[in-house]
């Protein structure tokens, strides 16, 4: 039976996380930055050395192929793949397993000549944990790019995409180019970390992923008077933070009770105004971020979070603004990836479990093209995205030789 070399696989992440590495352990690789740039030339050659076709789209998507290089409508292409950007301060194998076990499969395919019918390609997607614009270079792919607000992403930090894929050798009036020709992708499946407890704790190798959280992103500001903090009686302020804090904690008991067990919440950025001590704050702002795995329940909360919005400002007597920022739809992983991943690991005798991912992923876009999923291996203590993010190498070898065995299954 054919099985990927372990020692190889090891080496190239081993490899990969030099570049951006810092000096206590982890990496910092945004995309498009010139250790981004190091490790993509360093990818294409890997891809070359192992024998496979290289490319690279307008998009910033890294490919590799067995035989046919191109994603054609005549040949339709069984798809792996994940990313090899990084958050800032991020762990080595967040992206970078799914791109280097895919890579490892592949070239264990050839180099094996094991039989298959279809066309097998792996994809290192750009951005895709948006630094610019989230999972950019499969939104792009999958033509679910708005490709009229290129022009205006931008980092938080101010710096703008155009000047980033400039700077890297890129032609950001050419991304459209990066868009799949319909029936290309005949089924993609990503490998990667769970980046969460559930398989550690309940010690199974394999996770099954049936659907992809969704996200939804909102901008609250409460809009009351800026007041003297000394003199202005209790009874008569009208506090624009106040009220952002009542929402945020009203907002989680709202998710807690209404959110099915898997939905969750998040207020990360909280900004008031003017922000000096001797002032009552006319205005709180906060973004307000929504998850969860299933559609109805997702639009509810979504719902239910502007009607308590609205009652928390009617009530305290001062006025709010809500904006919504970006909305992802939760994604269903199709039932015949799910079918071959379980018999890879049947094949392999290695047990598995059904779960959702809590966190966005690539999958997700081309799971609106393609019979999409994804196979998950448990993640030390569920860390990610931090620098001390890791994986046991025994299960790194198990996922590899999962994918491996689900590649050749959905190519037969
Ligand atoms: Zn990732």
């Amino acid at each position: 039976m054919a099985a990927i070399s372990l020692a190889r696989l090891r080496s190239r992440v081993e490899t990969l996380a030099r570049f951006g590495a810092l000096s206590g352990g982890g990496v910092t690789r945004t995309c498009w930055s010139p250790q981004h740039e190091e490790a993509r030339a360093w990818l294409l050659g890997e891809i070359r050395a192992a024998g496979l076709e290289a490319w690279v789209d307008p998009a910033g998507n890294v490919f590799g192929a067995v035989g046919t290089r191109a994603f054609g409508a005549d040949a339709p292409a069984v798809l792996t793949g994940s990313h090899i950007d990084t958050v800032p301060e991020g762990g080595i194998l967040d992206g970078a397993l799914g791109v280097l076990a895919g890579l490892e499969a592949l070239q264990t395919i050839r180099e094996a000549q094991a039989p298959h019918r279809r066309p097998l390609a792996v994809a290192a997607w750009s951005d895709e944990e948006g630094r610019y614009g989230s999972l950019f270079g499969s939104r792009a792919f999958c033509g679910r790019l708005d490709l009229t607000r290129v022009e205006a992403m931008t980092a938080v930090d101010g710096e703008r995409l155009v000047d980033a894929m400039a700077r890297a050798g890129f032609d950001p009036r050419r991304v459209g180019e990066a868009t799949a020709p319909a029936g290309a992708v005949a089924a993609y499946v990503e490998l990667h970390i769970e980046q969460g407890p559930r398989l550690e704790e309940a010690r199974i190798p394999i996770g099954v992923v049936d659907s992809i959280v969704g996200v939804r992103r909102t901008r609250v500001a409460f809009v009351g008077q800026a007041d003297h903090a000394g003199t202005t009686p209790m009874e008569r302020r009208r506090d624009g933070f106040l009220a952002a804090a009542e929402y945020a904690l009203k907002a989680r008991e709202l998710v807690v009770k209404h959110g099915g067990g898997k939905s969750v919440t998040n207020v990360g950025v909280v900004r008031v105004h003017p922000g000096v001590t001797n002032i009552v704050p006319a205005r709180g702002e906060l973004v307000h971020e929504l998850r969860g795995p299933d559609p109805e329940t997702l639009a509810g909360l979504d719902r239910r979070s502007v009607s308590l919005a609205r009652r928390v400002a009617r009530r305290r007597g001062i006025d709010v603004e809500i904006q919504p920022m970006s909305a992802t739809e939760p994604a269903i992983c199709s039932a015949r990836v799910q079918a071959a991943i379980e018999q890879a690991c049947a094949t392999l005798g290695i047990p598995s479990t059904r779960l959702y991912s809590a966190a966005g992923h690539d999958a997700q876009n081309l799971a609106a093209i393609t019979d999409a999923g994804m196979i998950f291996i448990p993640s030390k203590g569920g860390r990610s995205h931090r620098v001390d993010e890791m994986s046991d190498w025994d299960a790194i070898e198990r996922g590899a030789n999962v994918l491996l065995h689900t590649l050749l299954g959905l190519a037969a």
